[in-house]
């Protein structure tokens, strides 16, 4: 446009001055050059003046002849220095085919004048500086001779920017093409315009195969609404930056999990252009997350949930109970005396017999229940949607039906009970922790209560328990403080009412509760190790006691000592080495010491009660069988563990018993005794009346208060060889 112009103006001017005589100034004025007003109405130098150009008009030997002041601006000379002088001093390249470094494009055209020059050169500015021009060189004929218009444009701005979008477009592809990352490029429509090759790698098609497809030929076809939707908001302009997770089919049908971020290019206006996704494959994270967050929820030997996932759980029916209201009910099972079965067969038989119970547990747990084992033997279970509070106990019963059945390992079969401590809850109830705690209380009110059973909790219970659980801490410190001791009651013999022995018996005196019977504390103890600290202290004593007693001087008839026993410790590995080892201290005889242990305990696992015996059997230690009648003692049994007493329970002795049926128990009891050549002992004989009657159904030994109660060591010292005169008649 400016060179037609130019051009056009060149042709119609009328005077054009010889190199040597014109004169620049008037030149520059647009004097020497006029166009007819009715051709041309405007004065052309006008016209070259405002152009954003600069512009040079050089003679035949290439001396500027006009130059504008926008190439005065841009070269940084005054018109008057620029006119005279040769182009070359401006661009010293212009015939030369050397190109300014900021090229970028080709620039040399060919043209239908041979002498025209159409190119981007370096321009030399008057300070020294340096610019890129683009310069067009055309020329025109002028009274024979031939003249140009150069005009010159600064492109270094234009030019910079094109090289910053060039090393910018370039930098992409090196990123593009050489990312590990897998990518593609997909255009408004959805179709692939590049992929790189960790793509194509990805989702195992060739580089070929992708292009121009849309997304849905690697979309698992499920998922190919979610691309769809993100596509769907990209182009509504909702979300721009978009990150979303969806499964990818691989060529070969394999599955796999990929985090997709798709990103727009957008164009300097804010129209989109395409979309560059950048793709992980997430498939074995995934997977290995799966696998964490179960093992952190779950109990690696059972497969069960864990507390964590149980208490979550229980929140969850919690929030459902308020809002839809019902009855739920969480019970939490203890196995009985299952460190017995860790001690007596290992811990492989153990974890077998876990979860074998784990097994049978989740058989009969309902699908909307939750199972999980939240301690080594211990399992809660949560019970949702119950029709009455009284459907608990039906639940605790199912519970501890799965353990009707014995175990059985190889060579090895178990019966395993369990006690169940049950609390019923509903909207009410606001405190989850509260809910799993009263369910203990409950539990332990089980374990009270014998074990194998299961207990609803009731208001109160916990109040019970804060006050047993004191009492256990003041039990601790009192046996450290030294405030336990032994008593020892006479055992006489029926006949003579001669002292042959003596039960030792365990006494706390309370500073402020006075004397607590061991049938509050023991069963206390019972709950934590602290019984086999106060078992062994009770073994001590007594063994030193009785080897006391022998020292007196007493040559015949010593008597024996009796010493009981709880569960634990008759479960405790280490039994037999206490026992022997306080025979040895005190130099007392084994024959001297005989260990009591309740029915309920000796059946508690018969197989390793009867090893025990053998054991204490061996080291001429015997053995008493405790408060008979009360258990569920089988006769076969009876003759296979082959105590030396069975000690006849006070409930068979004492007068409110008493009745033909209770006579005919106690003969059945005595002569069975005699008959399988063991001493029978009646207990808590309390009247001559009991005594009488004992003795004449041939009742060799008897133990009461008729007789003596249970004194301190030095008293039974002075009781022993006695014959406790005063209560016979
Ligand atoms: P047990 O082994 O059956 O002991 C006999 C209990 O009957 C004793 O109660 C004794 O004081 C009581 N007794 C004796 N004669 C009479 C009587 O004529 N009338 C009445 N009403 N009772 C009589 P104690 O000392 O209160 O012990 C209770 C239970 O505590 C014992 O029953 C035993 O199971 C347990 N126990 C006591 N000392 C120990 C111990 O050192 N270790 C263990 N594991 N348990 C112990
Ligand atoms: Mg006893
Ligand atoms: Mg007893």
């Amino acid at each position: 446009m400016v060179l037609s112009l130019i051009r056009r103006a060149a042709s119609t001017a009328s005077k054009v001055p010889p190199a040597d005589e014109a004169d620049p100034a008037a030149f520059a004025e647009g004097e020497c050059f006029t166009t007819s007003t009715e051709d041309f109405p405007l004065s052309w130098h006008i016209l070259l003046e405002v152009l954003p150009d600069g512009i040079a008009f050089i003679d035949g030997p290439g001396v500027i002849r006009y130059a504008n002041d926008q190439l005065a601006t841009l070269t940084g000379y005054a018109r008057k220095e620029l006119v005279g002088r040769t182009i070359e001093f401006l661009v010293p390249t212009i015939n030369q085919n050397e190109q300014p470094a900021l090229r970028t494009r080709s620039v040399r055209h060919s043209h239908k004048h041979k002498n025209v020059v159409d190119l981007d050169l370096t321009l030399v500015c008057k300070n020294g500086s340096e610019t890129t021009v683009h310069l067009d060189r055309s020329p025109f004929v002028l009274d024979g001779e031939t003249w140009h218009v150069v005009t010159i444009r600064d492109i270094y701005a234009q030019r910079a920017a094109e090289l910053a979008l060039a090393q910018s477009e370039l930098r992409f592809h090196m990123a593009f093409d050489g990312n590990v990352a897998p990518m593609t490029v997909t255009n408004l429509e959805d179709r692939i315009t590049a992929v790189n090759d960790s793509f194509c790698a990805m989702v195992g098609y060739s580089r070929e195969e992708l292009m121009g497809q849309d997304s849905k030929i690697f979309t698992y076809p499920e998922d190919v609404g979610i691309t769809e939707e993100s596509h769907r908001r990209a182009l509504f302009g909702e979300a721009d930056q978009n990150r979303y997770i969806k499964r990818y089919l691989r060529k070969d049908k394999r599955v796999i999990f990929v985090e997709v971020s798709r990103t727009p290019a957008r164009d300097e206006n804010g129209a989109l252009l395409y979309f560059v996704f950048s793709e992980r494959d997430i498939t074995e994270e995934r997977a290995l997350s799966a696998q964490l967050s179960h093992q952190a929820l779950h109990d690696p030997l059972t497969g069960l949930a864990n507390r964590a996932l149980f208490m979550d759980r229980l929140s969850q029916a919690h929030a459902r109970i308020t809002r839809q209201g019902g009855t739920c009910a969480v019970l939490v099972m203890d196995l009985d005396n299952f460190k017995g079965v860790n001690d007596t067969y290992g811990h492989l038989v153990g974890d077998q017999l876990l979860v074998a119970i784990a097994h049978r547990l989740t058989q009969s747990s309902r699908s909307s229940d939750s199972l999980c084992r939240s301690g080594d033997d211990e399992f809660l279970y949560l019970a949702e949607g119950l029709a009455s509070p009284a459907d608990a106990g039906l639940v605790a019963k199912r519970l501890l039906k799965v353990l009707t059945e014995p175990f059985s390992f190889a060579d090895v079969k178990i019966e395993q009970h369990a006690s169940v401590g049950v609390v019923v809850w509903d909207a009410t109830c606001t405190d989850q922790a509260e809910i799993v705690q009263n369910a203990d209380v409950a539990l332990f009110e089980a374990k009270r209560a014998g074990k194998d059973r299961h207990v609803v909790f009731e208001a109160g219970m916990d109040q019970q328990a804060v006050n047993r659980f004191e009492l256990v801490q003041e039990l601790r410190q009192a046996f450290h403080a030294g405030e336990i001791s032994m008593h020892y009651q006479p055992i006489v013999d029926l006949t003579t009412t001669a002292v042959v022995g003596f039960e030792a018996l365990m006494r706390w005196r309370h500073a402020e509760r006075g004397w607590v019977p061991p049938i509050v504390f023991i069963p206390l103890a019972e709950q934590s190790d602290l019984i086999l600290e106060l078992g062994t202290f009770a073994l001590r004593e007594a063994v030193a006691a009785a080897s006391t007693w022998e020292r007196k001087g007493l040559e015949i008839n010593w008597p024996y000592i009796t010493v009981n026993l709880s569960a634990r410790q008759f479960q405790d590995p280490k039994l037999v080495s206490i026992i022997e080892e306080a025979l040895f201290e005190n130099g007392l005889g084994p024959e001297r010491l005989i260990i009591e242990i309740t029915e309920s305990v000796a059946l508690l696992d018969i197989a390793e009660t009867l090893n025990v015996i053998e054991r204490l059997n061996r080291l001429g230690i015997g053995f008493a069988l405790d408060d008979f009648g009360t258990g569920y003692s089988s006769l076969s049994y009876l003759a296979l563990m082959r105590p030396r007493i069975i000690k006849i329970d006070q409930t068979f002795v004492s007068p409110t018993l008493e009745s033909v049926r209770n006579d005919t128990l106690l003969e059945a009891i005595v002569s069975l005794g005699q008959k399988l050549n063991m001493s029978v002992l009646a207990e808590g004989i309390e009247t001559q009346r009991q005594f009488v009657r004992l003795r004449c159904f041939g009742c060799e030994l008897g133990q009461g208060f008729l007789f003596a109660p249970a004194v301190p060591s030095d008293e039974a010292a002075s009781l022993v060889g006695q014959v406790l005169g005063s209560a016979t008649g």
